[in-house]
C-alpha cells in the first residue's frame, strides 16, 4: 500500500494530535504518502485532504483538540454519502485510512471498509465507551481533568460547608465518573450502570454530615437520568445542607494530553499503519493490559464493554 489518509471523527479528544503526528511520520518512514482529511467524513466528502509531510505534523503533540478538526456528519452517514465518501478515497488514490475517533466513527469506518478500502480504527474519545479495548485516547486526561477541578471544588466547598455535584461527560458510559471517583475520593459516585436509588444518595451525604465531613462531593456521569441541578435540589432539602452543581462540560475534551494518552496514541497510531503497510484488513485498535492489540473492525464494535464493579465498590469502601 502506498497512499493512506488519516481523519479525526466524531468529539475531540485530547491526544488525538499525538496519533495524527504518529500516523503521518510512521507512513512517511514506511516509505508511503500520507493525506490528512480535513473535519472528519465531511472533509472526506468535500474532498477537503491534502498530503502532510514529516514537519506537518511538528509541534503537535502536546496540544488538545486535532490539527486536522473534527466533525459530525449525517450526510455522510447515507448510502449515498458513503458512496461519494468512497469515490473520493478513489480519486486519490487513498486504499488505506486511519479511522481516529468514538464508536459512531467506527461505524463510518466499517461502511468504507465494505466498500473495499482497508481502514483501521484508533479509538479517540474522552468516553472510554469501546468495549473492545481497555482504554480509549482521551480518557486519561479528561479523568485528571476533572480530578484537578474536584480539588479545587474540595477547598471551597469545606469553607462553606457544603454539598458539590459534579457532573462529568461520558455519554451512556460511566468510567470518567468511575475513575474520577475514586481518584478523587467522591462520597458518592452515579453511573448509568448502577440505577439510581435518591434515598441511598442522601443517606451517604448526612452519614459524611454526621461524621463531621465539611464538604461532601457527589459525582455524577451525564447518563444518569436525573439532572446536576435536580439532584442538587433534592439533596439540599433532605439533607439540610446547601447543594450545588458544577457541570464542567467541554473544559473536560480541553488541554494538554496526559503522558500516557501521548504514549497511548503513539503506540495505537503507529500500530495501525503497520498493518495497512502489512495490507492488513480492516482492524479496531486496542489496549489490554500493556499490550497493543487488533481486533477485527466488526468484531471490535460488537464486544461489550464491562462495567468497572470492582472499582466502584471500592469506591464506596474508600469514601
Ligand atoms: P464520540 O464518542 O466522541 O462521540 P463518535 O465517533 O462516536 O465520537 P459520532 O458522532 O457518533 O461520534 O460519529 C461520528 C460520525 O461518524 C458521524 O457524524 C457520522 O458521520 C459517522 N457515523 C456514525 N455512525 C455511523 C453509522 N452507523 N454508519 C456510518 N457512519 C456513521
Amino acid at each position: 500500500m502506498k497512499k493512506i489518509g488519516v481523519l479525526t471523527s466524531g468529539g475531540d479528544a485530547p491526544g488525538m494530535n499525538a496519533a495524527v503526528r504518529a500516523a503521518v511520520r510512521k507512513g512517511i518512514s514506511l516509505g508511503m504518502d500520507v493525506y490528512g482529511i480535513e473535519r472528519g467524513y465531511a472533509g472526506l466528502l468535500d474532498g477537503d485532504i491534502k498530503k502532510m509531510e514529516w514537519k506537518s505534523v511538528g509541534d503537535i503533540l502536546q496540544r488538545g483538540g486535532t490539527i486536522l478538526r473534527t466533525a459530525r456528519s449525517e450526510r455522510f452517514n447515507t448510502q449515498e454519502g458513503e458512496a461519494h465518501a468512497a469515490m473520493m478515497l478513489d480519486t486519490f488514490g487513498i486504499e488505506g485510512l486511519v479511522v481516529i475517533g468514538g464508536d459512531g466513527s467506527f461505524r463510518g469506518g466499517l461502511a468504507l471498509a465494505e466498500k473495499g478500502i482497508q481502514v483501521m480504527g484508533v479509538p479517540g474519545t474522552i468516553d472510554n465507551d469501546l468495549g473492545y479495548t481497555d482504554y480509549t485516547i482521551g480518557f486519561d486526561t479528561a479523568v485528571n481533568t476533572v480530578l484537578s477541578l474536584v480539588s479545587n471544588i474540595r477547598d471551597t466547598a469545606s469553607a462553606h460547608e457544603r454539598t458539590t455535584i459534579v457532573e462529568v461527560m461520558g455519554r451512556h458510559c460511566g468510567d470518567i465518573a468511575l475513575h474520577a471517583g475514586l481518584g478523587g475520593g467522591a462520597d458518592v459516585i452515579l453511573v448509568p450502570e448502577v440505577p439510581l436509588d435518591i434515598n441511598l444518595v442522601c443517606r451517604k451525604v448526612l452519614r459524611g454530615q454526621q461524621s463531621g465531613k465539611l464538604h461532601s462531593i457527589i459525582i455524577k456521569a451525564e447518563g444518569v437520568e436525573m439532572s446536576a441541578n435536580e439532584l442538587a435540589k433534592i439533596v439540599e432539602e433532605r439533607t439540610g445542607r446547601e447543594a450545588r452543581a458544577v457541570v464542567p462540560a467541554h473544559i473536560q475534551r480541553g488541554g494538554t494530553p496526559s503522558g500516557r494518552d501521548r504514549c497511548l496514541a503513539s503506540l495505537m497510531a503507529t500500530k495501525a499503519v503497520q498493518l495497512l503497510y502489512n495490507d492488513e484488513s480492516s482492524k479496531g485498535i486496542g489496549i489490554c493490559g500493556s499490550e497493543i492489540v487488533a481486533y477485527d473492525l466488526a468484531e471490535a464494535l460488537q464486544i461489550k464493554r464491562d462495567f468497572g464493579q470492582d472499582i466502584y465498590d471500592l469506591a464506596e469502601v474508600l469514601s
